[in-house]
Formats: structure tokens, C-alpha cells, sequence
């Protein structure tokens, strides 16, 4: 097969790892730097282009993109969609999942479990929304954060509004979330392909932070999920319509409550504290599912 790998840098753990893998398994291998891909989307015939080259021939397309180039990612990957080739997670889920807020409004709807969480727009409408959310300690998150940064613990209720309202003062989104106590600090990353959870890591934060994020600091640690955690894993997975995804699930005195559902997962971090070959597992379900065309939203989305 003909695979390319959507990347920035090909130096990245992640996508170094992608490329062992494929060349392991015989296949031809190419990184895309997406912000040097160019489209063609008003003719009938979707085409991108790669510094002077057309790119064609292309069996599967593994999206690795970054938070920062979200929106011009997905535009190469719906573009690809449209040539028929298949992506290995497809744009309208990548955009979905980009999305805190819309990640969870979806999963809500299918009765996944949560912390409770709360979101407004008009300063006039923080009281009441702290209250809804049960009161502090409570969570603030920037809607399109990464690596734990803006996700503000606020302990007491002033410390809140005031986080809230500066927040509000700069225009951008938020919300607020319960904070989950009993989790101490930890979280459970879980790497799912397909329909099955591959690996797992328990993330602990370091003394003194609630963020468990490798990013700021966190280690990970092996873990084995229990069934139910194993099952909202994969059901997150699904109803975000990834087909390789990182959830994030915290302990809860009432179960599993997801965090959030990542797109472009690491590699690093499960693959060192597993120790296994989760790259290879990417390569064999792209053998095993990637038909021409068979993209569902055609990239329509
Ligand atoms: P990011 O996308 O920046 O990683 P997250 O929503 O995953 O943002 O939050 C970062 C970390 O903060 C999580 O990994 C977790 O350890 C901690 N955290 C986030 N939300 C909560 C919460 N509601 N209760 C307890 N801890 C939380
Ligand atoms: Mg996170």
C-alpha cells in the first residue's frame, strides 16, 4: 500500500513511529507536510498539490494534526476524502472532537457518562452557572485548550468569577465543569482502535497540580481497565466516529466520566509504558479497513 502520513515534522515520535511500522510491513511511506498542501476543489476532480507535485495514488491518509493547524488540516483531509482515498479518522470527526464543548454535547446525547459542565456566554449568567455545576471547586476550561493549558482549578467561589469573567473579558469560549476530587490528580488515557481499547496508562499529576497531562509533568503508569471503563472507552470512540482515538476518563465515586476524546493521540506515552507496538496495530487495521472510497462522509461534512 501507498500510505501517507499527515505531520508537521517527521521527526515527531508519533509519526516516526508510523513510518517504522509501515516500511516494517512492506509498505511505501510518505510524510505530507499539511501546510504545504495545496487544493484544487473547484474542478470536478478534487486534486492537492505538494510543492509543484500532484498528489495521487494514495491507498490511506494518517492524519496527525496539530491543535494549532485544526482548521487547514482538516480542509487537506476532507480533500483527500473527496479523491475516495481512505483517512484513517475523517475530518468531520477531527473538527468534532477539536471541540470540548460539541464532544460532549455528543456523548451526552448518547447517556455516555461525565463530569457535570456547564457553558455561557453572558457574564450576567455566572452565578447561576457555577451553581448548576454544583458549586466550586470547579473546573474552567478554554474550549480548544491542549496539553492541560487553560484548565484552571478555582477553589472558591470569588476565585471563580473572577477566572470566569476575565475569561469572558478576552472572547473566548469556556466552560465549566465539576471537579472530580476523588480522581486525586490522575486520569486514564485510553488508546482505542477500531473497536477495542489497545492500551492504557494511568496519568498521576505531580504533588501540588490537578493536571495529569504528560505535558505538565504527569507520569504515566500501566493500568488494567475494568470492564465498564473498557466499554465507555470504545462507546466514546464510536459516537465521535474516531476510528483511532486517546479518551480520557476520570475514576468517579458514580464510574467512568469521559473527559475528552483526542484525535491525533501520542504514541509516546502508551507505547513506553505498555511496551507495545501500538503503531503496528494502526498499520493492520488501516490493511484490514482501507477500501477506496470507503470514507462514509465522502467529505461532505
Ligand atoms: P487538555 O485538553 O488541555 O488536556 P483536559 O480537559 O484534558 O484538557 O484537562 C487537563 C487535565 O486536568 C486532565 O487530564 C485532568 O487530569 C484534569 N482535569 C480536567 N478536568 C477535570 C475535572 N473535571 N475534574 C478533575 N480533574 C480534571
Ligand atoms: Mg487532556
Amino acid at each position: 500500500m501507498k500510505i501517507g502520513i499527515l505531520s508537521e515534522d517527521k521527526n515527531l515520535y508519533s509519526t516516526r513511529r508510523l513510518i517504522e511500522a509501515s516500511k516494517e510491513k512492506g509498505h511505501e511511506v510518505r510524510v505530507i507536510n499539511t501546510l504545504r498542501c495545496y487544493m484544487n476543489i473547484t474542478s470536478k476532480s478534487p486534486t492537492i498539490h505538494y510543492r509543484g507535485e500532484n498528489l495521487e495514488d494514495f491507498d490511506a491518509i494518517i492524519p496527525r494534526i496539530g491543535h494549532s493547524i485544526s482548521f487547514y488540516g482538516a480542509s487537506v483531509v476532507r480533500q483527500f476524502e473527496m479523491m475516495h482515498v481512505f483517512c484513517l479518522n475523517e475530518s468531520v470527526a477531527i473538527t468534532r472532537a477539536r471541540d470540548k464543548l460539541r464532544s460532549l454535547q455528543l456523548l451526552s446525547r448518547k447517556g455516555v457518562g461525565m463530569p457535570i459542565t456547564g457553558f455561557a456566554h453572558s457574564p450576567d449568567d455566572i452565578d447561576d452557572l457555577i451553581k448548576m455545576v454544583g458549586g466550586p471547586p470547579l473546573v474552567i476550561k478554554l474550549l480548544e485548550g491542549t496539553h492541560g493549558i487553560g484548565v484552571v482549578l478555582a477553589e472558591t467561589k470569588s476565585a471563580a468569577t473572577s477566572v470566569i469573567e476575565a475569561f469572558l473579558g478576552l472572547k473566548v469560549n469556556i466552560m465549566l465543569q465539576e471537579y472530580i476530587k476523588e480522581s486525586n490528580g490522575a486520569d486514564i488515557r485510553c488508546f482505542v482502535i477500531g473497536n477495542k481499547v489497545v492500551g492504557s496508562i494511568i496519568r498521576q499529576a505531580i504533588p501540588g497540580e490537578f493536571r495529569s497531562n504528560l505535558h505538565r509533568g504527569g507520569t504515566g503508569i500501566k493500568t488494567k481497565l475494568t470492564p465498564i471503563e473498557r466499554k465507555t472507552a470504545v462507546e466514546a470512540a464510536k459516537i465521535m466516529g474516531l476510528n483511532v482515538a486517546g479518551v480520557d476518563i476520570l475514576r468517579s465515586k458514580r464510574g467512568p466520566l469521559v473527559m475528552e476524546v483526542n484525535a491525533s493521540p501520542g504514541l509516546k506515552g502508551v507505547e513506553e509504558v505498555t511496551g507495545k507496538n501500538i503503531a503496528s496495530l494502526i498499520i493492520e487495521f488501516i490493511e484490514d479497513n482501507s477500501k477506496p472510497g470507503k470514507t462514509k462522509t465522502r467529505g461532505k461534512g
